[in-house]
């Protein structure tokens, strides 16, 4: 049984001690180090940050709902490319000489120079994916991630001295419902966005999906891939458009209508002083800031990222509408149509369909008059995601905030990315970190890959101390 489990579980516990053989003896407790909530990318860049520090031991765990490893399983559509440079992979922009580079990667996988020839930075999302399952996999390989478990509460535990030492952190295995409490003096939660569906758009709807699911749910929904469906696509980010791109493929007799709140598509900003703004050194004056400026500055930059559609796929999907026009001036015979301003306020069943019911929107805002309706066999809403999922985690921890910050739902951190807990409540070293939740103290990179590799870093520098942290690279480095 690996140190700090208060249940059994037998398949991966011999998986544990067959893998961790290679690890540096650490001292076992009853108590880890550390237990990451969440085995996405931030998680990830943390145990990079940890391994080519030395840090990574039997006494770190990693607890993920999923079976198995995958990352935006739900949009991984034929032909999707990345937004970001290959180079912020997990370790580059922190340690370039990293086991864990993407150059690493491909030269593994025997690909370095195929790559090279490509000339691009920008690779596909699926290749990406690889890369990650790839880091992953030395994870799986020490034994230190157990998947299928969700996490479903932390909570603190006193020492004999009457302040909390350490978290019980207690899971549920998602296929057998066996539930297991880990204890760690560390705990950062790292479980990314969770799907935003509006509130007009009925949850566990069967005609409706959240584009996080659009890949795995578009064929059980629709069938029959040579119908004459009417699908409609919801939001007017790079998701709604990837999706209303990729839908014309898979049912080449459908028709295909697009919903937006603006007037037209936009693209992203990624021009070279803009995209300065995920840089990983922007971080700290950005925590600096006053809170009103910075809510400001990130609005101002909110077209980098959000609502926003890279420019070579909307001159692909305008070629495409002009195509049609060619082909037919009448309108009634397109398949693919964008209505501009309008917002869905309510949905019905009728007759099998699902019949969208819309407003006009200007100024941003839901007006009267011009109402519409529109019906279809299928909607997919890609309305982007929500980042609170950790607030539900920690309700067991609130206890602990200094007394001001106590009602309401929120957590506050430093720029370090720990829980701001009242300190004479807390024992020195033991915490709480948050990650991709912390858009509004530390910016518009926050949910991002961009600068998870540094994050990973800074994160370990918090965690076990600069000192050590450091030594570890400066070791990792002089063996190279
Ligand atoms: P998003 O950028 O947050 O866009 C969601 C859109 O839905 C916004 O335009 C929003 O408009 C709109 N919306 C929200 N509520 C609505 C409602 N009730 N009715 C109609 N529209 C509504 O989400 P996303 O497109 O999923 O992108 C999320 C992140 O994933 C971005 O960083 C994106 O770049 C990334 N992504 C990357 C790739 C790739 O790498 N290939 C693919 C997909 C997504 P308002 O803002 O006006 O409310």
């Amino acid at each position: 049984m690996s140190s700090g489990e208060m249940s059994t579980n037998i398949s991966a516990d011999s998986r544990m001690s067959a893998s961790t053989q290679k690890l540096p003896v650490m001292p076992s407790s009853d108590i880890q180090d550390l237990i990451c909530i969440g085995f996405g990318p931030a998680s990830i860049a943390i145990g990079v940050a940890l391994t080519d520090a030395q840090l990574l031991s039997p006494n770190v765990t990693f607890l993920e709902r999923q079976p198995k490893f995958s990352w935006h399983s739900g949009m991984q559509l034929p032909g999707a490319k990345m937004q970001i440079s290959f180079l912020k992979d997990m370790a580059t922009p922190r340690n370039p000489h990293s086991h864990f580079t993407f150059i690493n990667y491909l030269f593994a996988k025997g690909r370095l120079n195929n790559f090279i020839n490509l000339s691009t930075f920008l690779p596909s999302r699926a290749e990406y994916e690889d890369y990650l399952r790839w880091v992953a996999r030395y994870f799986e390989h020490r034994g230190v991630v157990r998947y299928g478990q969700e996490v479903v509460a932390v909570e603190p535990q006193k020492s004999s001295s009457g302040k909390v030492s350490h978290f019980n952190v207690t899971s549920r295995h998602v296929a057998t419902g066996e539930v297991t409490t880990r204890s760690s003096k560390r705990v950062v939660v790292a479980v990314g966005g969770k799907a935003r569906l509006p509130p007009q758009f009925p949850e566990s709807h069967p005609q409706i999906v959240h584009s996080s699911q659009y890949s795995s749910r578009v064929h059980r929904t629709l069938p029959d891939s040579q119908r004459p469906y009417h699908i409609a696509v919801v939001g007017n980010g790079q998701s709604g458009a990837e999706i209303f791109n990729d839908l014309p493929s898979r049912f080449p007799n459908a028709k295909v209508t697009m919903i937006i709140k603006g007037a037209h598509l936009r693209p992203s900003d990624d021009s070279p002083f803009v995209n300065e703004v995920f840089d990983p050194d922007r971080v700290d004056g950005t925590f600096a800031q006053d809170p009103e400026v910075r809510a400001q500055a990130i609005t101002l930059d909110k077209a980098t990222n959000y609502g926003v559609v890279r420019l070579e796929l909307l001159e692909h999907l305008y070629d495409t509408l002009y195509s049609q026009k060619v082909k037919n001036p009448d309108p009634s015979s397109w398949s693919l149509n964008i209505i501009p301003q309008r917002q869905v306020v309510s949905t019905a069943n009728v007759d099998g369909k699902l019949l969208l019911k819309m407003k006009k929107v200007e100024g941003g805002k839901v007006v009267n008059g011009d109402d519409s309706e529109l019906a279809v066999d299928a909607v997919f809403v890609a309305t982007g995601y929500l980042r609170n999922a950790h607030e539900d985690i920690l309700k067991q921890t609130r206890d602990l905030l200094p007394e001001a910050q106590r009602e309401g739902t929120k957590f506050t951190v430093s720029r370090d990315y720990k829980v701001l807990y009242d300190e004479s409540k807390i024992q020195e070293g033991a915490g709480v970190w948050l990650q991709g939740c912390n858009e509004k103290t530390h910016g518009l990179s926050d949910s991002l890959l961009s600068i998870l590799a540094v994050r990973g870093g800074e994160l370990v520098e918090s965690m076990f101390g600069k000192e050590l942290a450091s030594t570890g690279v400066e070791r990792v480095r002089a063996m190279i």
